[in-house]
């Protein structure tokens, strides 16, 4: 896409009205860069041809693209990275970039065709001066973005919280941006999240009012904040924690930047090593096992069985095939310690997992959840734009974008849709990079208008550029209502009805558009070279 001189243009690909599968692109004249590039959180839910749609898109976004910036090692932030040609160069945390080394070992390396750059503070990257910042999410090296081009700062939350261990990061987000891309998960959730002090004086409670069982908890083994809560909570009732070799090697690493963080020589930490899970680590580097083996506690597998109490295990769904070799007449307590949609998901392990708990209701103590978000809630998003002070912000990674006006009442929020290139001099310009169809122009024009009940919308004139010409009607008036925007999309002489029923829409508003339409159709295609720009045709026609 052409951008003019000094503009900057930007794209949510995705992410404006869904959590997850964020992609955001930033271009000027002379750079086109990426941020994140997530695979839809509902991905293995969809039938294959809308997985391959998915998977084409990304390639189309990320096909010469300078650079991405990836904020944090989640799948719904980095999933499609795969479909990056070869050698594009990708930004991370030294943090992330080591999570990238490991997650290589243990499945798909990214690293192998990638070129992965650690950020240590600031890098330049063709018109962009990017500099990251630490921020407290349940991934371990996750980070924000501020992005300083074309005289624009554009600071890019990523995934944040305040009520983890090191929340008060936020303090240290940069102040007075132009454009904050904020992150809206818990909107619409409407509840205060816990902290993980209060996670562990909960997994405390648990542990002790059900001594005699072995524990099993489903935690992310990158969410280090939630295993350090685990950890202690084992201490403190007396218990060993039991990590699979993947966990304590995320473990290892964060110990070396924090030396707080229990590691495979901590006392009440051992390493069980999954039989066919070890084996397939083994023959894909013996080394590592060996690493990991040395000065560690092996936990006794066989003991599980005999000295129940004596032990909590971390585990995932895709252990538990190795895992019930060892417990199948043991009984258990299975805690979630996860998002609870992740429970809900159609995965085949999860249903594996959920037909072994069914099988033993016997041994089966309980199944409950002890979680806290990794996002922000309500209250803590208010904090942070309250320190940011941004010029506008831009809702990202939620399905409550509309409340962030009632949120923020005093901010500008710039409220837009999926796929609509905005301009960031003036973001009031958009530019669609669909088809019109498959544009959600009316909720964007409900939200903006919101008095209005339906919206009857003529469009006249083609490429380079169309400018909509938009009616409106709350079934006793009707207005006319015109504005700079610019969407492509293709001629169309007929009112196009969209937010409302069009049954419902007085006969006459719907022939006043059809004339307003015919009319302005004709004086446009008179005066229309066939080159300009339809910003330049708008001007044009104001004095004709
Ligand atoms: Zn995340």
């Amino acid at each position: 896409m052409e951008v003019n001189q000094n503009n900057i243009e930007f794209i949510i690909h995705r992410g404006s009205h869904q959590i997850g599968g964020n992609c955001v692109e930033l271009a000027t004249r002379n750079a086109r860069i990426l941020i994140d590039c997530g695979l839809p959180l509902d991905y293995d839910e969809q039938d294959v041809e809308t997985q391959n749609e998915i998977r084409e898109n990304a390639q189309k976004w990320l096909q010469n693209c300078d650079a991405v910036f990836l904020s944090h090692y989640h799948a719904d932030h980095y999933g499609l990275l795969n479909e990056a040609p070869q050698g594009t160069k990708v930004y991370v945390t030294k943090e992330t970039a080591e999570l990238m080394k490991i997650s290589g070992m243990f499945g798909e390396d990214l690293t192998e065709y990638l070129d992965i750059h650690p950020i240590e503070d600031t890098v330049t990257v063709k018109d962009f001066r990017v500099t990251k910042f630490d921020v407290d999410h349940s991934a371990f090296g996750a980070c924000a973005f501020l992005f300083e081009v074309c005289g624009k700062r554009i600071l890019y939350s990523g995934d944040i919280r305040l009520h983890g261990k090191k929340g008060v990061l936020y303090k240290n987000l940069p102040q007075n941006v132009d454009f904050l891309f904020l992150e809206g998960t818990n909107l619409g959730r409407g509840v205060r999240q816990k902290t993980e002090t209060a996670i562990e004086n909960e997994f405390v409670k648990q542990f002790s009012s059900n001594p005699d069982s072995l524990h099993l908890v489903w935690c992310s083994s990158q969410n280090i904040d939630r295993i350090v809560a685990l950890y202690r909570a084992c201490v403190r009732t007396n218990r060993v924690l039991g990590v699979d070799p993947y966990a304590a090697y995320a473990l290892e690493l964060a110990h070396q930047n924090r030396e707080s963080i229990p590691n495979k020589k901590s006392p009440s930490l051992e390493i069980y090593f999954p039989w066919s899970f070890t084996n397939w680590m083994i023959e894909k580097d013996r080394q590592l096992v060996l690493d990991l083996r040395r000065g560690a506690i092996k936990l006794d597998q066989t003991d599980l069985p005999v000295n129940p109490s004596k032990y909590v295990l971390l585990y995932r769904p895709k252990l538990i095939g190795d895992l019930s070799r060892y417990i199948s007449k043991t009984k258990v307590c299975l805690t979630n310690s996860i998002w609870a949609q992740y429970w809900e998901q159609d995965k085949s392990e999860i249903n594996r997992l959920k037909a072994w708990i069914e099988d033993k209701p016997e041994l089966r103590q309980k199944l409950s959840d002890i979680h806290t978000s990794g996002h922000a809630d309500v209250a803590s998003l208010q904090k942070i734009v309250e320190h940011v002070q941004p010029k506008r912000i831009i809702p990202i990674h939620t399905e409550h974008s509309e409340s962030f006006s009632t949120l923020f009442p005093k901010d500008t929020v710039l409220e837009v849709a999926d796929e609509v290139c905005y301009s960031m001099d003036d973001p009031t310009i958009w530019k669609s990079t669909q088809s019109f169809e498959d544009l959600d122009l009316g909720f964007y024009m409900t939200h903006v208008i919101p008095d209005f009940e339906h919206i009857v919308i003529t469009v006249f004139f083609k490429n380079p550029g169309v400018s909509p010409r938009i009616m409106l009607t709350n079934n006793t008036k009707w207005y006319e209502w015109t504005d700079e925007r610019t969407v492509s999309i293709t001629l169309s002489k007929t009112p196009v009805v969209i937010g409302g029923d069009e049954s419902e829409i007085p006969a006459e508003a719907i022939e006043k558009a059809k004339e307003w339409v015919v009319l302005n159709y004709e004086v446009l295609m008179k005066h229309w070279d066939g080159e300009t720009d339809s910003l330049t045709m708008l001007k044009n026609l104001k004095k004709i």
